[in-house]
């Protein structure tokens, strides 16, 4: 990506000329959240003041129209994740929900007292949670896929892990704690050599790297549109038409009925059984146009100017005396944690936030993995392709200045 390019996406975000505390603002928390275009921004204004009617409801012209654009969305999301069918994508509030769907479903129409889930140890807690609960309600068990000094998947840990009472593998692709970039593909052979289907987690995958599920033989994909330069409260579900048809309806109510009467309900065709409600209809045509802007760029593009990031981000870092970096796998996205000696993430965190920079600090909604590491959080940097290396030097000074202070 060149300078210019760099320059024009950039003026595309206008809070990344924000001051804070009459600092530039230096925006590194991405893998929490993402900024907006503008075009996203206008698409959510466009449908609010023109195209505003409860969807698959009316027959008139503006309820037809907001109806087309939630559907066109959905063929939108079908092509960016390189699905097979559109029918096989389920619009939901987000990753977490998504989970919770499959969760839900999945384990009332296939699993029972005694069956096994496989998990990894770097998952968020919304890919751990839905699971045991569903463990819980079922008495099931919780297996746990661990991972070397590096970061990275165990996989012969993992081959040990799978037996005739595996019901699912739910697996991060990309590690929203750690970077890494797990060999889904891998994973995903390895499960369906015995017949057990794999759900992976691509909240910080679709933003970072091209996705294809039909290449990965994923059975279910599930990914968060606010993470993605879309807005909050959309994501969707991508999911296998053979699993999604055999699974009951995760909630009851609108739209995803085909007939009511007191004594029974017969339920409608996918992807309506699984949208129960009025949908996210506004969120989704702003997610579509998300989607089109970071194709525009090209994911290729984007992912190669995140790794120049990734790779300068850390050797600059590497610069500081007492610098560690948690998760330094070979295969890794955009993220950086780390710790320096023993300051506490949250103080460097506060601090920076004072010069203008934005990082998350924590244990990143993945406690167990913090745990298993023995230590008490990180610092988080996540880059997003506007970012810039004079924005990361901007952040190294900042850094020093601060461990300074805190040492
Ligand atoms: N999975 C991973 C790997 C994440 O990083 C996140 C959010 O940080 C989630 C799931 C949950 O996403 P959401 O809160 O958008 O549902």
């Amino acid at each position: 990506m060149d300078k210019q390019e760099l320059l024009n996406i950039r003026a595309d975000f206008p809070i990344l000329s924000e001051k804070i505390y009459n600092k530039d603002l230096i925006y590194f928390d991405n893998g929490a959240t993402t900024q907006k275009p503008r075009a996203v921004v206008e698409k959510i204004e466009e449908g609010y003041y023109h195209l505003n009617a409860n969807i698959h409801r009316g027959v008139h012209y503006l309820s037809q129209k907001a109806t087309e654009a939630h559907e066109a969305a959905r063929i939108t999301v079908a092509e960016f994740l390189k699905a097979g069918k559109h029918e096989e994508i389920i619009f939901t509030r987000g990753t977490t929900e998504a989970i919770n769907l499959v969760a839900t479903s999945f384990g009332e129409a296939f699993c029972k007292a005694g069956d096994e889930v496989v998990v990894s140890v770097m998952e968020h807690h919304s890919n751990i949670v839905p699971w045991q609960m569903l463990c819980e309600r079922k008495g099931m068990t919780l297996r746990v896929i661990p991972a070397n000094e590096k970061g990275e998947l165990d996989i012969e840990a993992y081959k040990t892990l799978l037996n005739e009472r595996t019901k699912i593998v739910s697996i991060a692709h990309v590690s929203n704690v750690l970077g890494t970039i797990n060999p889904v593909a891998e994973v995903i052979r390895i499960a369906h050599q015995k017949n057990i289907p794999v759900l992976v987690d691509g909240a910080q995958s679709v933003p970072h790297i091209p996705v294809n599920v039909v290449e990965l033989d994923a059975d279910f994909y599930v990914f968060s549109g606010h993470k993605i330069y879309g807005p909050t409260g959309i994501g969707a579900l991508y999911g296998k038409e053979k699993w999604l048809n055999a699974m009951p309806p995760y909630q009851g109510g609108g739209e995803m009925i085909a007939t009511v009467t007191f004594e029974k309900t017969t339920y409608n065709e996918l992807p309506f059984k699984f949208e129960a409600g009025t949908p996210e209809y506004i969120g989704s045509t702003a997610l579509a146009e998300a989607l089109r802007y970071v194709q525009a760029i090209g994911m290729d593009k984007i992912a190669a100017h995140e790794h120049d990031l990734l790779v300068y981000g850390t050797e600059r870092l590497m610069e500081i005396e007492g610098m560690r970096i948690i998760g330094t796998a070979d295969q890794k996205s955009s993220v950086i944690s780390f710790l320096v000696g023993n300051i506490h993430p949250y103080d460097i965190g506060m601090l920076l936030d004072k010069l203008g920079i934005a990082v998350r600090t924590g244990h990143h909604c993945a406690q167990p993995l913090i745990d298993s590491l023995g230590i008490p959080g990180t610092v988080r940097a996540s880059f997003a392709f506007y970012n810039t290396k004079e924005e990361i030097d901007v952040f190294v000074t900042a850094l020093k200045r601060v461990v300074t202070m805190l040492e």
